[in-house]
């Protein structure tokens, strides 16, 4: 008979992961905020909340190609694109402050931490990003490094905890919410003026002016009051900006959330160059993907109420589903009150906030509106509504990402095979290979400037 031996050495607690140690509220002021968003303006508007809320701040600024190499380098094999974009801009900001300021890892373990993304997302990563930046921050020695996660539910699981200098509360998503739509805001500016512009260099430095303004009123304490001013001064700027008349391709640009939304290295700054090719595009509007995450979730546990086993379950779930509706309400009137001021209108603005009930309704035949990971069954819904009202449609997919590339595109074969004068490309945005990647846009591009002057 054969015995089994016990393995002499087990290690205790393996699958418990970092420790990620409370920022305390008493240590607020001796500790430095690192924080981008994946778009700068966004980060921008961020940094409005933390100087007015007493942190101290530090912009990690654009998230550049290089840092994708120190995300594969110090990352776990096999994420995707954006994980390594994300994790390699924080440890490559650690590197920098190491070797430039002269702090032991020690003392920037003591002095910073990092405010980052991460929550549920079904089959994606998205969920283990916060064990990502703790996992390369105590492989590059920065054992104990502190990382915060903003986490967008208002029901939060497990609970902020209490006693910590930064928490998700109420007040903090609401401002969120607000820096979001004036970046979209900005953004709608953007897409609609460059374009046409007789003068594009004035037209950024007017871009940038507006920029300012609304990053001033947005950090004074009274912005409920400075902000709806300086929305309408910068909508009134960007209006009186001279502009040709011309008729351009429309370009619609969708795909997985951070190589959509990036506006920068991590998607070739795809907008721009679509621009710059004599094409329109059409803004990416993240409160729209803010009111889809809110929707998602509603949706999803809407079963979770329906097959609850006690009263006491059900009622966890009705709050659990009226918190997603009320937080879709705020983004809306966030949005439409702004843009009220803004007026997008006067300098012709694109920015659309859709039903997500009806566009979901068009996908529904061909994706399951339950199906979890990435954009789900937004993707397809959007093809679906946009095939025949604009000129040329991106889909832009990370390397690695299972349900953008491996799902989404799966189904688009189906809707480009019903629509085969649809202008239709999927790229797969890795950090490098910027030349192909874009070549391959420049000649869909060339399509749509055929449709729209097919002489
Ligand atoms: S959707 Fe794809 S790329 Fe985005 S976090 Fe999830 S797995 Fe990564």
């Amino acid at each position: 008979m054969t015995t089994v031996k016990a393995p002499k050495y087990i290690r205790e607690n393996q699958w418990a992961g970092h420790p990620n140690p409370l920022w305390h509220r008493r240590d607020k002021k001796k500790v430095t905020v690192l924080y981008n968003m994946f778009e700068q303006r966004k980060s921008l508007f961020m940094r409005a909340y933390f100087e007015r809320n007493g942190y101290n701040y530090r912009d990690l600024g654009r998230h550049k190609a290089e840092d994708v190499y120190y995300g594969r380098e110090w990352g776990t094999r096999m994420m995707c694109n954006p994980a390594y974009f994300t994790s390699g801009t924080f440890i490559h900001a650690l590197f920098e402050i190491e070797k430039k300021e002269g702090l032991t890892k020690e003392q920037i373990v003591d002095r910073f931490v990092f405010v980052g993304g991460g929550g549920d997302c079904g089959p994606c990563r998205f969920g283990i990003y916060p064990q990502e930046y703790m996992h390369i921050a105590n492989d590059a020695g920065f054992m104990g490094f502190r990382v915060l996660i903003v986490n967008p539910d208002i029901v939060k699981i497990p609970p902020d905890p209490k006693n910590s200098a930064f928490t998700c509360s109420i007040p903090f998503l609401l401002q969120f919410t607000i820096a979001i739509v004036l970046a979209d805001l900005i953004h709608i500016g953007e897409c609609a003026v460059l374009p046409y512009a007789k003068d594009r260099e004035a037209a950024i430095n007017t871009l940038k002016e507006c920029e300012d303004l609304l990053f001033k009123a947005f950090r004074n304490p009274f912005f409920m009051v400075t902000l709806p001013i300086a929305l309408y001064k910068a909508g009134k700027k960007l209006a009186a900006i001279p502009r040709d008349k011309k008729k351009l391709p429309l370009i619609f640009v969708t795909g997985e959330v951070f190589s959509n939304y990036a506006n920068g290295d991590a998607n070739y700054n795809l907008r721009r160059f679509i621009i710059d090719e004599g094409c329109e595009v059409l803004p990416c509007l993240f409160s729209h993907r803010s009111l889809y995450e809110c929707w998602r979730k509603k949706v999803l546990h809407r079963p979770s109420i329906k097959f609850s086993k006690s009263i006491k379950e059900k009622l966890y779930w009705m709050n659990f589903a009226n918190m997603e509706t009320l937080a879709i309400g705020t983004i809306l009137f966030v949005f439409h009150f702004f843009n009220m001021f803004f007026n997008q209108k006067q300098f012709g603005g694109k920015g659309t906030m859709h039903n997500l009930n009806k566009l979901s309704a068009l996908a529904e035949p061909y994706y399951d509106k339950r199906i979890l990971g990435g954009e789900g069954n937004m993707e397809i819904a959007e093809a679906l509504y946009y095939h025949d009202k604009v000129d040329g449609f991106i889909t832009v997919k990370p390397f690695g990402c299972m349900p953008s590339s491996g799902v989404s595109d799966g189904v688009q074969s189906k809707i480009i095979s019903m629509y085969p004068d649809f202008n239709f490309l999927s790229i797969e945005t890795s950090g490098d290979n910027e030349v192909n990647i874009l070549s391959r846009v420049s000649m869909m591009l060339f399509k749509a400037k055929q449709k729209t002057h097919p002489e």
